[in-house]
Order: structure tokens, then C-alpha cells, then sequence
């Protein structure tokens, strides 16, 4: 017998698990049959694509029975199993990296939290909530030796070798006071009904019966019941299947005890066989922002499981649905290189993403269901607008901006239904938080003249659209880009630029090279002065946004060009003043201000502040 200590995150695992999920022990069955689950997949694949493993005889099934005396549970399986190196790695390490992201995650919400067990892979410890002893007789398929991994849960376990014939894991709970609970028939069905009832192997209950004849002679008999559907849940017709069924095989697969908020299931037949079933669960999985998520569609050949680690069968900005997809038209024993340059494969991609996209587009349909997948998913949609080209137009339906004419999100078609008769132009505003871009004096001009800005202050924002140049035959434009304001220009908006030509010229001179140029504005209305970008210049924001990425030299130098409002009192009076100190000071502050309000830094604050006080000075 050897004896070892768990990994010291094994060790936090198993204190946090058995002290916050209390409340929700009945999950370690559902934990312990689907590992039986997976071992039996795996073997099964084996048994039909390895020469070795085909001559041995693969009953799957899964094996339930209780001792009400002796206080124990057991699980067994007739699945792949394990041998020593795999006990020594599997129940007394933490490999994932989810573990980390499952410690940090957990909210102190004991329903949230047992859902999260699942998603990290840390179920086999959840055990150790019912159990005060826990013993793991495995064989691994085709070996010779028998192993007995066995643990209290509190510092190590221990491991020793046995005899036994059948190949599989038998799992022996010693049930503590907790625990006694599950020894009866009635919660254990109970249970796999709930969580496991579409695990694709039987799952037989085996109990005893007492049984009293006319003599009142009483007979213990012996039991045995399948308790589960195991049947490929996505071959039944789907006229057979209700919205309950389908909720409940999306919990077995999702390890998510929520409601999905919607699914689409498509049997095809005809050039290419393929059954699909997609679920859009309702809130975002823990790990949608990493880049080590968890692929959530598993794949299926001819019903039987492949691999559930394949990211390439869907593209990433769709990494939040969930399901499966299961053909026909592939071998059993397709190779991870096949997988992703088989013609069969991105066609049922392609198909199922072209599906999920329609199916988002009939939610977009309905208010209130549309607005609660966007909050969820509307930056990986918004992704999928530089992912996929081929998908463009549709997404370019599906996605949703803030705005200055709606506190709701709209869409680029609602934009366009308030569009002005002659307008060509949808124009947003990006690069700052929601506040700063919305009181831009960049828009005083569209709120005079009631032209629609799009607000884009999601920080994803800024790098999409640069990929989207345009809806339908409408192009896009930034506000802050130089030329922004031509379409809306008018004559009145042209004589006012004529009156202060002489003036910027003055501006120019004392402003140099901090700026790239100056330049009359009829965007404004109630503020003196603006800046703006050159049309071919990164934003100053972009700008920003790099540097803070630590990308400076990647950017081209580009100066502000400074904008005047010629119907400005400030702008007026300054026309006609002499050229001295104050006069300089004030045009350095129209810069300053125009940089302070779009939320950028000033080079030299306390130049600023010494210009704010003498201007201040001279007005008291
Ligand atoms: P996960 O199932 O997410 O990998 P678990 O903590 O539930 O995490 O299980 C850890 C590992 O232990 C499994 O990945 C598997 O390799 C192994 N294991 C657990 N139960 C069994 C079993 N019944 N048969 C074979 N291997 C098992
Ligand atoms: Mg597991």
C-alpha cells in the first residue's frame, strides 16, 4: 500500500466543496454517474476503432446499490477504468487549468456554485459531502492489475492493490450522517431522474424487496430496475419531444441546472446525414472571456461520442452555445487532424452556424427575450462581425448600440428607419465611457439638426466597426473624423466659415504644431471649440487605448485638428482682439477644454491651470 498527500489545491477544493455546496449534496450522484458515463464512452469508442479492445465483451452500464445497514452507496461502471497512474493523477491532482477560475468564481451562493462544480471538472470530490470514507476499485480495460484508491477527504488518500475480475470502477460511498438519506430506492431514482436521465447507458437500481405471502411468511428477493431513458435523446422524432424533455437533456449535457433560453434541433437527411440539437443557455458561461474556454458542442458519430474538445466545431464568437452534433457520414475513428479539414464536418459547421443565426434572428423578434440574449452574448455576436465574412449581413442585423435617440439599444434597421430623406451617413461616436461620448460637443450639430449618433462606448466597439464600413448602401462614420459634418452643412453654415478665416489663421500661429490644423466648425453649438481627427488618422482615442496596451510605437503620430464655432461668444469676441498674452492664453484653453471634454490627458496640466488663473484673474 502507498500512502500520498493531495495536491494542495485538491485539499482547498475538497474544504471549499464540502463547507459552501452543503446545501446541494445530492449532486455528487449526478457528478459520479457522469464520470461513469465518460469511462464508458471512452471504452465504447475503443471497443469499435482499436483492434486490441474489440474482442473484449463491453456490456455499458452503470450499477447502483445501496446497504441501508452498513451505511454504503455504490457506483459501478463497466467503463475504461483506471490503473494506478491514472488514480494517483486523477483523484489526487487538480490538472485543469478551470480550477483556479472555479476557486475565484465561487459566489457564496450554494445553488450557483454547485452548477459551477460541474463546469470546472472537480466533480468526483463532491462525493466527500455524503461520504466520510470513500473507496475507488478500478481495472482498467485490457490490464491485468486491480487497483483500491481510498480516502477520508481530509489530507491524502492511499492507494493498494487488489484482485478483482471485471474490469470498470466500482465506487463505495461510507455514507456519514448526511449521507443516509440516499439509501432508498424512491431518492436515488429520484435523483438520476432528474440530472441523468439522458446519460446514453441504462442505469440499473438494485434493491431488495421484502415480501409476505398468505402464510405470513416474509421473502427477501433481490431487484434489479433500469432507472433512466438511455436512448440518443437527439435520434427521437422530434414530434415526440416536449419542451420539458428538451430542458432536461440540455441540464445533462450543459451542466447547467438553468433553462436554456432557446434551442433548435435538425434532423437532416438527404446529401448529408447529421442530426443537430443547439441550446442558447441563459446566462453567459463562466468562461466565455477565456481563451482556454471549454468548447460547449460535443460531437457524435453514428450516436456514438467522439469528443467534447474539438473548438473548431464552432466558430468562436458562437463558443456559448451549447449542444451536440452527431453524423452519419463520418468514420467512427476520425482523427483530430481530420476532424478539422473534413469537407463532411465544415459543411454541418457551416449549416448549423448559418441555423443558429436564423434562430437569433427570430428572438431579435421578440423586445424583451432579445434584449436578454444581448446582455449575455452581445459581445461575442458583436465579434463574430470581423470573424465571419460570410455571415456578415445577418449579424450586421443582430447586432445592438446604444444611441442618441432611444435609452433602449437599437439596430442599424431602426437607425435607418429615422434616417433623414437625404442622408447617406450613419454616424456613431466611440472612445470613452457612455457619459463623456454622449455630452461630446461633437454632437451638438446632430441634435440641432435631429440626426441620429450612435454611442459606441463598449470597449469592443472601437476595433469592430472599423470592419464594418458599411450597412446596406449606407456608409459609416465616425463623428469625430474631419470631413464628418460636410453632408450636413448648409449656406448660413458656409458664410460663418468665411467671417472667421482671418482668425484661425491668428489661432494657428499660436497653437504650432500641437495641432494638425484649424478649422471652422458647424458642428457645434453650444460649445466654443471641438476636436476632430484627420479622416485618415487613428482617433485620439484609439491612440490612447494603444498606449495603454503598451503599443505606442505602433501607432502613426497624428495631431488633433481644432475646431472653432463661429457663432461662439467667446469665438466672436476674440475675432476681434489684438494679438497679446490673453489673447494666446485663450486660444491655448480652446484646445485645452476641447481635449479635456472627449476624456483625453493634457501634456502639461499645470501649464493649463497657470493659463486658468490668469484668464480668471483678469475677469474678477
Ligand atoms: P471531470 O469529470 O470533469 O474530469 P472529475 O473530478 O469528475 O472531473 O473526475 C476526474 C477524473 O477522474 C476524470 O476526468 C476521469 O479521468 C477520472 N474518473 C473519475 N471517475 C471515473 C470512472 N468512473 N471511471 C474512469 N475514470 C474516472
Ligand atoms: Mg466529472
Amino acid at each position: 500500500m502507498s500512502k500520498h498527500n493531495f495536491q494542495t489545491e485538491v485539499s482547498q477544493l475538497l474544504h471549499l466543496i464540502i463547507h459552501s455546496l452543503y446545501s446541494q449534496k445530492e449532486i455528487f450522484l449526478r457528478e459520479l454517474i457522469s464520470n461513469a458515463s465518460d469511462a464508458l464512452d471512452k471504452l465504447k469508442y475503443l471497443t469499435l476503432t482499436d483492434k486490441d479492445f474489440k474482442s473484449i465483451s463491453f456490456e455499458p452500464q452503470i450499477n447502483i446499490e445501496f446497504d441501508k445497514d452498513a451505511k454504503t452507496l455504490t457506483i459501478q461502471d463497466t467503463g475504461i477504468g483506471m490503473n494506478e497512474a491514472d488514480l494517483n493523477e486523477h483523484l489526487g491532482t487538480i490538472a485543469r487549468s478551470g480550477t483556479k477560475n472555479f476557486l475565484q468564481n465561487l459566489s457564496g451562493d450554494d445553488k450557483k456554485d454547485s452548477n459551477l462544480i460541474g463546469q470546472f471538472g472537480v466533480g468526483f470530490y463532491s462525493c466527500f459531502m455524503v461520504a466520510d470514507k470513500v473507496q475507488v476499485i478500478s481495472k482498467k480495460a485490457n490490464d491485468s492489475k486491480a487497483f483500491m484508491w481510498e480516502s477520508d477527504g481530509k489530507s491524502g488518500y492511499s492507494i493498494s492493490k487488489i484482485e478483482s475480475d471485471d474490469y470498470g470502477t466500482k465506487i463505495v460511498l461510507f455514507l456519514n450522517d448526511n449521507g443516509t438519506e440516499y439509501t432508498n430506492r424512491w431518492s436515488i431514482e429520484q435523483i438520476v431522474k432528474k440530472y441523468s436521465n439522458h446519460i446514453s447507458f441504462p442505469i440499473y437500481l438494485h434493491y431488495s424487496e421484502e415480501k409476505t405471502d398468505e402464510k405470513d411468511n416474509t421473502t427477501v428477493e433481490d431487484k434489479t430496475e433500469q432507472i433512466n431513458a438511455a436512448s440518443a435523446f437527439w435520434k427521437q422524432p422530434k414530434s415526440s419531444l416536449k419542451k420539458e424533455d428538451y430542458n432536461s437533456f440540455y441540464s445533462t449535457i450543459a451542466n447547467d441546472y438553468q433553462e436554456p433560453m432557446h434551442y433548435v434541433h435538425t434532423q437532416a437527411e438527404g446529401a448529408l446525414d447529421y442530426t443537430t440539437l443547439f441550446y442558447i443557455p441563459s446566462v453567459a458561461p463562466m468562461d466565455m472571456y477565456q481563451p482556454d474556454y471549454n468548447p460547449g458542442v460535443k460531437l457524435y458519430v453514428k450516436r456514438v461520442f467522439i469528443t467534447d474538445d474539438e473548438k473548431e466545431l464552432m466558430p468562436t464568437y458562437l463558443r456559448f452555445v451549447r449542444g451536440i452534433i452527431d453524423t452519419e457520414d463520418l468514420p467512427l475513428n476520425v482523427s483530430r487532424e481530420i476532424l478539422q479539414q473534413n469537407k463532411v464536418l465544415s459543411k454541418i459547421r457551416s449549416n448549423s452556424v448559418k441555423k443558429i443565426l436564423s434562430e437569433i434572428e427570430k428572438m431579435a423578434t421578440e423586445a424583451e427575450k432579445y434584449k436578454s440574449f444581448f446582455e449575455q452574448f452581445g459581445r461575442p455576436i458583436k465579434e463574430g462581425l470581423y470573424q465571419d465574412h460570410e455571415n456578415k449581413d445577418i449579424l450586421l442585423e443582430l447586432v445592438r448600440f446604444k444611441s442618441t435617440k432611444s435609452d433602449d439599444l437599437v439596430s442599424f434597421a431602426d437607425y435607418e428607419s429615422r434616417m433623414q430623406s437625404d442622408q447617406k451617413t450613419i454616424y456613431y461616436i466611440t472612445g470613452g465611457t457612455e457619459n463623456t461620448l454622449r455630452n461630446s460637443p461633437l454632437l451638438e450639430m446632430y441634435k440641432t439638426k435631429d440626426v441620429e449618433v450612435l454611442i459606441l462606448d463598449d470597449e469592443i466597439d472601437e476595433i469592430i466597426i472599423s470592419s464594418v464600413p458599411k450597412y446596406k448602401d449606407f456608409s459609416l462614420k465616425s463623428v469625430t473624423h474631419s470631413d464628418a459634418a460636410e453632408e450636413l452643412k448648409d449656406e448660413t453654415d458656409k458664410d460663418a466659415e468665411k467671417s472667421v478665416k482671418p482668425l484661425i489663421k491668428k489661432i494657428k500661429k499660436v497653437l504650432g504644431d500641437q495641432v494638425k490644423d484649424v478649422m471652422a466648425s458647424t458642428r457645434l453649438t453650444n460649445s466654443p471649440s471641438c476636436i476632430v481627427t484627420d479622416q485618415n488618422d487613428p482617433s485620439a482615442q484609439l491612440r490612447e487605448m494603444m498606449k495603454a496596451m503598451g503599443q505606442s510605437n505602433n501607432i502613426p503620430e497624428s495631431k488633433p485638428i481644432l475646431e472653432i464655432n463661429p457663432e461662439h461668444s467667446i469665438v466672436k469676441r476674440l475675432s476681434s482682439m489684438r494679438k497679446n498674452k490673453a489673447f494666446n492664453n485663450i486660444c491655448q484653453l480652446l484646445l485645452d477644454q476641447a481635449l479635456l471634454v472627449e476624456g483625453l490627458k493634457l501634456e502639461n496640466p499645470a501649464d493649463f491651470v497657470g493659463r486658468l488663473n490668469s484668464v480668471l484673474e483678469e475677469s474678477i
